[in-house]
C-alpha cells in the first residue's frame, strides 16, 4: 500500500472544504508525512489537480528512489526555493492557495504575494497535523518498532549502571545504546537526572553521580526510521541493605514510596480513561484529582500526555486547555509526575495507541516500586 498517496488524496478532498484550489506544504514533517521524503529544502504543492514537489539538484536521485510516482520540480541553484514555488504556482494556475500559516515566514509570504497578485493567498493551520494525530497501521507499526528500540537500549542503559556514573555520562551512554538498538538516534535529548535534579522536569544532565542518590529519572525514546517513541521510568538505587538501614533512610524510602504510587495510580487511572470519544481535558484532569487527593495536586505542574509520531510532540494535546477529542488510531503519552523543590521528582511515561472500544499500552517495561530498585550493594 502506498501509505503517502493515500494521504494524499485524502487531503486534495479536504482542500474544498478550506476553500482553496492548492494547498502548498512547507513545514518538513508534513512533507515527509504526504511523500515519504526524508530529506529537507523541498516543498509540496498539492493541488485538485496537480501535485508536485520542489526541490533541488542535492535531492534528484533520492526523491526518485523514496518518492516514486511523484512529479517534481528541480531547482536551479541560483532559484531560491520560496521563488521557485512561486515560479512552479504560476504555471499552474490556481486561484487560491493556502499555505501553513504556522511555519511560512513572513519574508517568503511577502515573496509570493509579490511574485503571485493574482493569487489569494489562505492561511491554513494544522489541516496536515490533524490528519497525523490519527495513525495509520503502518504508523502504528512504525512507533511499535520505536519503542522495542527504545526499550532494548534502556535495558543495555540499566545493566551498565554503576555508582560513579553521572548524569551527563548516562545521557551520552544512552545515545549509544539506542543507535546499537536498531534506532536511527535518540528522539530527544535524554534527560536523566539524580534526586533534586528530577524536581526538575527537563532537567539538562551535569556532573552529579549515583553514589549516595535515593532516585535515578530516566525520560528517553528512539527515532526509528521516522517515527519516535517517549518513555520515563525513576530508577531507585540502594546502597544500603535492608539490615543497615537506619531510620532516617526509612522515612526517606517511605516519602519516596508514596510519591511513586500517587504517580503510578494516577497514572493508571488516566490511562484507563483513555478511549474514542474521551477529552483530552478529562483525561488529564482525571490524573489530576488522583494527585490532589494526595495531596500532591500543586507539585504536578506540566500537562499529562501529548501524542507522538513523526515529531516527539504532537497533536493531540491531553492537558488541561486541551480541546482534542481522543479517536481510535491516535498514540499518546501519559505521563503525570510529582516534582517536591529539593527533594526530587517522580514521573511515569507510557505511550497508549486508542483502540476502537479502549486503548492498549505499548510500552512494557515494568513499572512496579519494587522492579525499581537498583542494587548497588552495602
Ligand atoms: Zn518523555
Ligand atoms: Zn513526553
Amino acid at each position: 500500500m502506498n501509505y503517502p498517496a493515500q494521504r494524499r488524496r485524502q487531503l486534495a478532498r479536504l482542500l474544498k472544504e478550506e476553500n482553496v484550489d492548492a494547498l502548498l506544504v512547507t513545514n518538513p514533517v508534513n512533507v515527509t508525512y504526504l511523500t515519504g521524503f526524508s530529506g529537507d529544502s523541498t516543498y509540496l504543492i498539492l493541488g485538485r489537480q496537480h501535485t508536485l514537489l520542489v526541490s533541488d539538484g542535492r535531492f534528484t536521485e533520492q526523491l526518485a528512489e523514496e518518492c516514486p510516482g511523484l512529479d517534481a520540480y528541480i531547482r536551479p541553484s541560483k532559484q531560491s526555493l520560496s521563488r521557485a514555488t512561486a515560479d512552479t504556482l504560476q504555471k499552474l494556475g490556481p486561484r487560491q492557495v493556502g499555505f501553513e500559516s504556522g511555519n511560512v515566514s513572513v519574508a517568503d509570504l511577502e515573496v509570493y504575494r509579490e511574485m503571485l497578485p493574482a493569487i489569494e493567498w489562505k492561511g491554513v493551520r494544522d489541516r496536515v497535523e490533524k490528519m497525523r494525530a490519527v495513525k495509520d497501521e503502518s504508523e502504528v507499526a512504525a512507533i511499535r518498532e520505536a519503542i522495542r528500540i527504545a526499550e532494548r537500549a534502556f535495558a543495555m542503559f540499566r545493566s551498565m549502571l554503576r555508582r560513579g556514573d553521572c548524569e551527563k555520562d548516562l545521557h551520552d551512554a544512552m545515545e549509544g545504546y539506542i543507535r546499537r538498538a536498531g534506532g536511527r538516534c535518540s528522539s530527544f535529548p535524554t534527560i536523566v537526572a539524580v534526586d533534586e535534579r528530577a524536581a526538575l522536569p527537563h532537567a539538562p544532565p551535569t556532573g552529579r553521580n549515583l553514589a549516595e542518590c535515593h532516585l535515578l529519572l530516566v525520560d528517553w525514546g528512539a527515532s526509528g526510521a521516522f517515527y519516535k517513541s517517549d518513555l520515563t521510568r525513576v530508577l531507585i538505587p540502594r546502597n544500603h541493605s535492608a539490615f543497615s538501614r537506619s531510620a532516617r533512610q526509612e522515612k526517606a524510602d517511605e516519602k519516596l514510596e508514596k510519591v511513586y504510587a500517587t504517580v503510578l495510580a494516577a497514572q493508571q487511572a488516566a490511562i484507563a480513561a483513555v478511549r474514542p470519544g474521551a477529552k483530552g481535558h478529562d483525561v488529564d484532569a482525571i490524573a489530576r484529582a488522583v494527585m490532589d487527593e494526595a495531596g500532591y495536586g500543586k507539585y504536578f505542574m506540566h500537562g499529562l500526555g501529548h501524542g507522538i509520531g513523526l515529531q516527539v510532540h504532537e497533536a493531540p494535546a491531553v492537558r488541561t486547555d486541551s480541546v482534542d477529542v481522543l479517536q481510535a488510531g491516535m498514540v499518546v503519552t501519559i505521563e503525570p509526575g510529582i516534582y517536591l523543590p529539593g527533594w526530587g521528582g517522580v514521573r511515569l511515561e507510557d505511550d497508549v495507541l486508542v483502540t476502537p472500544d479502549g486503548n492498549e499500552v505499548l510500552t512494557s517495561v515494568p513499572k512496579d516500586f519494587a522492579s525499581q530498585i537498583l542494587d548497588f550493594g552495602v
